[in-house]
């Protein structure tokens, strides 16, 4: 197979800092279209995976999946793009488009699994993984991309390709819209598009966050309500008020204090995906028949879907940009939960 090498930006090992590396992609087949990428989105998940905290972490690990770019060249049987479209890609950027998932637009959960933008093995170039956005340009399947609305900051919407639409879904999938009270736990990428998202459905949202500092933001972002989730006066004030949670939380916290906020019937649906296990206690679900849910990002279909809606309600996240050597100082910022609310990598720091 013919490839290019591709300025990038990742790790050999879980225990390594970030740096600059060359990848190789593959020169675009017919289906393909080669995207010069502008902006990536940073999402706790990069960290988790480039320090293999899930296990099994492939290196050299490039991260990033909220990439959005220009098309720079297409394959010959490609129709939904042409060059110069500005375009997005998110969490993944292949699946087998057989089993009945895929059939059902459902490709996050593909039987022989879905190919992630990072850390898959990469079907074209043996005994290498898929290397995500922290890099010059890629090379995806027309099938896998998504149309940016013409409207949205081109930065701002990079992290709508993970946070966005894994927020989106679960929302979607549990009926949020007008007449609900919803939770949103832990205002960080994720948090805070899923306040966003919740709150544009018609929703009333309540954010809970254990941040003095995001307290008062939490409202300017959409919330109608805060609530400081170490204050168990504030927490108790909840106590089966709530039709859905959407939990965010990256690190590991007590899932029974949000359980008991749910009304008779309500779901807690994990979006956050911490290292270690989340006890849950049997009385915190019996009583009150709740269900304890999760999700992963959505379907390709489900995701142009909610750039859609982002276009049409005019919502994108709050950025801080940064420059591609300011990675691993970004990363321990994530974990002191120093983010507002999605730190965007400049593309063009990495080029020049
Ligand atoms: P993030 O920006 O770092 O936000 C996480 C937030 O969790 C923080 O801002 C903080 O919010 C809260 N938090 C952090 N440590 C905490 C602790 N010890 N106790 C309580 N709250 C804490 O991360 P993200 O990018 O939004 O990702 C969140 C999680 O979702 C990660 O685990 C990520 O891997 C996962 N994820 C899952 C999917 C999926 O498909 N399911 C997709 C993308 C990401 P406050 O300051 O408001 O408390
Ligand atoms: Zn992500
Ligand atoms: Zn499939």
């Amino acid at each position: 197979m013919e490839t290019s090498t591709v300025k990038a930006f990742g790790t050999e090992a879980a225990e390594a800092p970030l740096n600059q590396m060359n990848i190789q992609r593959r020169k675009p087949t017919p289906h393909d279209i080669e995207i010069d990428i502008l902006f990536c989105g940073v999402c706790h998940s990069d960290l988790h995976t480039a320090r293999s905290e899930w296990g099994a972490a492939m290196y050299p690990c490039v991260p990033g999946h909220e990439i959005v770019g220009k098309v720079i060249s297409i394959g010959n049987h490609v129709s939904k793009f042409k060059v110069g479209d500005i375009v997005g890609v998110g969490c993944m950027v292949d699946s087998c488009r057989e089993c009945q998932y895929c059939k059902e637009g459902l490709e996050q959960f593909c039987e022989p699994g879905m190919t992630g933008t990072y850390n898959s093995p990469d079907k074209f170039l043996q005994d290498m993984p898929t290397f995500g956005g922290y890099s010059e340009s890629v090379v995806v399947d027309e099938n896998y991309v998504l149309h940016i609305p013409e409207n949205l900051d081109v930065a701002a919407t990079a992290p709508l390709l993970c946070a966005g639409i894994t927020t989106y879904s679960p929302l979607k999938h549990w009926n949020v819209g007008p007449g609900k009270k919803v939770g949103v736990v832990g205002i960080g990428g994720l948090g805070h598009m899923g306040i966003k998202i919740a709150k544009a459905m018609g929703a009333y949202v309540v954010a809970f966050t254990t941040s003095e500092s995001k307290f008062a933001e939490a409202q300017r972002l959409g919330a109608d309500e805060v609530v400081l989730s170490k204050d168990p006066e504030q927490m108790k004030k909840f106590t089966g008020q709530l039709h859905f949670i959407l939990d965010a939380v990256s690190a590991q916290h007590d899932i029974n204090a949000y359980l008991s906020l749910l009304k008779v019937d309500g779901s807690l649906a994990l979006v956050g995906a911490p290292e270690q296990p989340l006890p849950v206690a049997a009385f915190s679900i019996i009583i009150g028949r709740k269900s304890f849910a999760g999700s992963m990002i959505g379907g390709i279909a489900e995701t142009q879907e909610m750039l859609d809606f982002c276009g049409e309600n005019n919502i994108t996240a709050d950025i801080e940009m940064i420059d591609i050597n300011q990675i691993n100082d970004a990363y321990e910022r994530l974990l002191s939960g120093d983010v507002k609310y999605r730190f965007v990598i400049d593309m063009a720091s990495l080029k020049n």
